[in-house]
């Protein structure tokens, strides 16, 4: 399996356009070792022709453009996008599928919670549903061969891996989790037996999710916040990560402390905050993240199993 990083920010991008957050203001004056990031999307393909996106952003029309093989290749119109697989239905992961409205007719995997928000918070279906229009499948929990739009096999398997969720901050008709708020993916290639887990939004690990997270060639995991009072501190409203769905990369309890023990080949952190000192290459924290076998991923970074 072919994975490229499109995108390895979390919401916002970084810069995020109207913040002035040490890192934000650093970057944007060129005064800090670190380099711009666009918001978590991260593509991949067994054949290098028919990709899957997994979330799509609202930058996601220049993440298209960043990568030839996601164009139109040959015809007048179309497009490398074989299928988008939703981890769950924030703004930052879903936002980009109304971008995508031209065509070709989109397959969308996401589970029937993530469906039901977009729905009733977005009208998002019903809206794609006056241009291209959209194929909702629900992805299996155990694993099975992912399929492109004609219905021939991609070479690549697939499962949902459930994790501890939230509605989305849009919803207005709930308050309360349903299960398939969030999930991960487990995908796999037919040939080669590469595995990867795409996570990019952890509110709580649990033995289970540590025992999936362990058993893979690469993981693609939430780097959101090093801290849980990262915002606050920073005097930027009053959430916590927790409160947003993150669990932290920093501290005894944190992301890394737990998974920089997997035997796990390739480990790198997405869906970064602007505000997370491991976006500077030269803060102790990333050093502590590089101490802990794992990286901070960046945009254009691609990589085969
Ligand atoms: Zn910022």
């Amino acid at each position: 399996v072919r994975v490229r990083l499109l995108g390895t920010a979390a919401g916002g991008g970084f810069p995020q356009w109207n913040c002035a957050c040490p890192n934000c203001d650093g970057v944007r004056r060129g005064t800090v070792s670190a380099v711009p990031r666009r918001e978590c999307c991260v593509a991949v393909s067994a054949d290098g022709h028919h990709w899957f996106l997994i979330n799509a952003p609202p930058d996601v029309r220049v993440q298209v453009e960043s990568f030839r093989p996601l164009g139109p290749a040959g015809a007048v119109r179309g497009s490398g996008i074989a299928g988008v697989l939703l981890t769950g239905a924030d703004l930052d992961q879903v936002l980009g599928l109304l971008a995508l409205r031209e065509g070709p007719r989109l397959a969308i995997h996401a589970t029937a919670a993530v469906r039901h928000s977009l729905e009733v918070g977005l009208s998002l279906p019903s809206a794609l549903d006056c241009f291209a229009g959209a194929d909702w499948q629900v992805p299996p929990e155990t694993l099975a061969p992912l399929l492109v739009r004609d219905g021939s096999r991609s070479g690549l398997a697939y499962a949902a891996l459930p994790l501890p969720g939230r509605p989305p901050r849009y919803a207005a008709d709930r308050t309360a989790a349903m299960p398939g708020d969030s999930i991960a993916y487990l995908i796999v290639d037919g040939t080669t037996g590469g595995r990867l887990v795409v996570a990019p939004a952890i509110s709580a690990l649990s033995g289970t999710t540590l025992a999936w997270f362990g058993d893979c060639d690469a993981l693609l995991v939430d780097g959101a916040f090093w801290d849980d009072l990262e915002l606050p501190r920073l005097g930027i409203g009053k959430l916590r990560a927790t409160d947003m769905g993150h669990v932290a990369v920093g501290g005894p309890d944190g992301t890394l402390a737990e998974l920089a023990p997997l035997p796990v080949p390739r480990k790198i952190y997405v869906h970064v905050n602007n505000t997370n000192p491991m976006l500077l290459d030269d803060s102790p924290e990333r050093r502590a993240v590089e101490r802990g076998g794992m990286t901070v991923g960046q945009d254009g970074c691609e990589f085969e199993m």
